[in-house]
């Protein structure tokens, strides 16, 4: 994963993408104790840790623990040279992971090849 320093007011940085399906602009989790890890979008983190019921994760509570699985929430400091675990996250960083969105759009509208090929479809009428 390469990283660079990005600044929370900003939102998600270029590189905070899922590994599975590229959503950008989101909430992503990673995997709890590696050192090395991929990040992984709500739906592709409830995928991998087969999590059949939805997760309900509140946008306005910095304390919840918005686990999935063992999966946690993806927090960096802004140079990214720390994942913060959720006793040692700074405030900032929860607000800031806390306000992105949760599921994105594009994810939202793409679960399905079927789906995908319906979009395309559609593009190309445009
Ligand atoms: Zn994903």
């Amino acid at each position: 994963m390469n990283t660079e320093a990005f600044s929370y007011k900003d939102g998600a940085p270029k590189w905070y993408r899922c590994a599975a399906c590229d959503a950008h602009g989101g909430k992503l989790w990673r995997p709890a104790g590696v050192k090395f890890f991929t990040l992984l979008c709500v739906q592709c983190s409830m995928g991998e840790q087969r999590a059949r019921c939805r997760v309900h994760i509140p946008e306005t509570d910095p304390e919840y623990s918005a686990a999935i699985g063992n999966r946690v929430p993806a927090i960096s400091d802004e140079s990214v040279t720390v994942w913060y675990g959720s006793d040692d996250c700074p405030v900032p960083a929860r607000l800031w992971w806390f306000n992105l969105p949760t599921v994105l759009d594009d994810v939202k509208d793409e679960p399905t090849p079927q789906r995908r090929r319906a979009k395309a479809a559609r593009r190309k009428a445009d």
